[in-house]
């Protein structure tokens, strides 16, 4: 494998800043930094798609910047040109090659041989892992023995979905910040230079409020369905358990059985009192009481499974299974 399809080049845009809802973060650490005491290590944890990847890039192109104004990186200088080309030598930014590959040793031993050679542009030097959950043993125990004598001027920044999967000792050698889903307005307010308030609002709703999905959505990135859309094409037959599992991250499954709550609480309410409830469309309407509280408790007890930890990937395909059930026995 050569270097240029290890340390994959950077994702760049047009406008680099750090997001409006990362502003404490980033003020946090970059005080750090001026005051000399950011540690050489951090892990940056929350659930997929609150940008905190980009976070951590922007943070890196700040701790090569030359010239960082209030706490950003410049934008003018030439490590920040070189950082905005993706071409910034001293920056190497590891990545699975395609999406649920693992890290391997090889890439991390590749990482600490370039970490030993002195910065070319004459700062510091930093490293991005993203997601770090995805290195394997080896190679996690590899980066353990960098951590534990870390090489001068040298910064690792790690992103994680899920902290658990990640080695305790690593985790323990890192300052860890976390990130959450942020408030549904200053998603908005990044967005409307760009999009149409309606837009934003549709995409806010599919993307079940997750800014990076929402910003994937608005760029047609994804074909995404509602949760609602979605749950009827599988009680219709045009979608499997499989294919719906497949549709619903790890992440966003919380929120869909949310959903799923809702639209069978909105088909019994329709049942109950005759009113046109939203999702009187949906397949489930028809059922009766009965059928929908059975699923309702489903759903419910899954809700639980999920907060024990039980694989969210096979718990989903489960219980859509199960409710399949009792939906056939009723239309059979
Ligand atoms: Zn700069």
């Amino acid at each position: 494998m050569n270097s240029n399809e290890q340390f994959k080049s950077i994702c760049t845009e047009a406008s680099r800043a750090f997001r409006p809802w990362h502003k404490a973060e980033a003020e946090h650490l970059s005080l750090a930094y001026q005051e000399q005491r950011l540690p050489h290590a951090l892990i940056f944890v929350g659930p997929q798609y609150v940008e905190k990847t980009h976070f951590a890039r922007e943070f890196a192109q700040f701790l090569l910047c030359t010239s960082p104004v209030d706490g950003v990186a410049c934008s003018k200088c030439k490590s920040c040109q070189l950082c905005m080309a993706g071409s910034h030598p001293d920056w190497l930014n590891i990545e699975p090659e395609e999406p649920r590959k693992v890290l391997r040793v090889d890439t991390i031993r590749q990482v600490q041989a370039r970490l030993q050679q002195t910065a070319q542009q004459g700062g510091n030097k930093v490293c991005v892992i993203s997601p770090a959950e995805q290195m394997n043993e080896n190679a996690a125990n590899a980066l353990l023995k960098i951590l534990e004598e870390p090489p001068a001027n040298t910064y690792f920044l790690l992103v994680a979905h899920h902290a658990s999967k990640i080695l305790p000792t690593i985790i323990s050698r890192c300052q860890r910040l976390s990130f959450a889903i942020p408030p549904r307005q200053e998603i908005i307010n990044w967005l409307s230079d760009d999009f149409a308030n309606d837009k934003i609002q549709q995409a806010l709703e599919k993307g079940r409020g997750f800014p990076g999905r929402v910003y994937e959505l608005l760029n047609g990135g994804i074909d995404a369905q509602s949760d609602e859309s979605l749950l009827a094409s599988f009680f219709a037959g045009q979608e499997t358990a499989q294919s719906v599992a497949k549709n619903i991250d790890s992440a966003q499954l919380p929120d869909f059985l949310d959903s799923f709550l809702r639209l069978i609480s909105h088909s019994l309410k329709s049942g109950q009192d005759g009113t046109v409830a939203a999702a009187n469309n949906s397949v489930l309407s028809q059922l009766s009481a009965c059928e929908l509280y059975q699923i309702y408790d489903c759903v419910a007890a899954a809700k639980v499974a999920l907060a024990q930890n039980a694989n969210p990937r096979l718990l989903l395909e489960s219980l859509l299974l199960q409710c399949f059930a009792i939906y056939s026995k009723f239309n059979s």
